[in-house]
């Protein structure tokens, strides 16, 4: 069994602020000046056009802000695609502990590409160490980043563990990530805000069935949370 192991629950302001200017836009913004490189004057258009198409009038009072403010947000939540996670995971130090590190309750915000709706809830990443360790907030700000697309719960999981074990070269990453879903909650039969779990593991967490039990465990104990 791995002893010793150190579980931190994460505050949920650590994130996407500190993070913000970690990569230049590729291109400057030409429709408002700024150096976003998201077309906000293109998304107007389109809001607009998506809200006469429903049959609404653009041009009513309530209406007339919306389409500017739909782009700044859509700048905001898609943001990471303009950022490369990877960078965080590449500030490592050397660290002879070696024991399971484990970062839960990361708070994250995301767009389901399917529907252009939300989904938020929490992610647990935790690896085992092989020399390299990396900084907590480092973690929640790739899960920050990958989450700030257009996504996809299975592919998010997927990757936020792909780049743990690429960049850190541990012997073993989980990655756990429970979310509600706008776009089941939404629309048709379901209606309670049921949550949808993915979970990711690599090298030990996947071999070894003693090892993803206990790392299962503490993710799930609620002492630890
Ligand atoms: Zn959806």
């Amino acid at each position: 069994m791995i002893k010793d192991t150190k579980t931190i629950s994460e505050p949920s302001h650590i994130g996407h602020q500190e993070g913000a200017a970690s990569v230049q836009p590729s291109q400057p913004n030409r429709s408002n000046g700024n150096q976003s490189p998201v077309d906000h004057q293109r998304i107007e258009r389109a809001v607009r056009e998506i809200l006469a198409a429903v049959g609404e009038d653009p041009d009513r009072e309530g209406l007339l802000e919306t389409p500017a403010r739909v782009a700044r947000m859509y700048a905001e939540v898609f943001s990471g695609l303009h950022k490369d996670p990877r960078i965080h995971l590449k500030r490592v130090f050397s660290e002879s502990y070696d024991e399971i590190v484990l970062l839960k309750d990361i708070e994250f915000q995301s767009m389901c590409e399917h529907h252009l709706l939300p989904f938020h809830g929490r992610a647990h990443v935790g690896y085992l160490p092989n020399g390299k360790v990396v900084g907590l907030s480092k973690m929640a700000r790739v899960v920050d980043e990958v989450a700030r697309r257009p996504q996809v719960q299975e592919r998010m999981t997927e990757t936020i563990a792909n780049m743990m074990e690429q960049e850190l070269g541990a012997r073993g990453v989980v990655v756990m990530v429970e979310a509600s879903h706008s776009c089941m909650t939404m629309r048709g039969i379901r209606k309670s805000g049921g949550m949808c779990i993915t979970s990711a593991m690599r090298g030990v967490f996947r071999e070894n069935l003693a090892s993803r039990a206990e790392i299962l465990g503490l993710i799930m104990n609620p002492k630890h949370g």
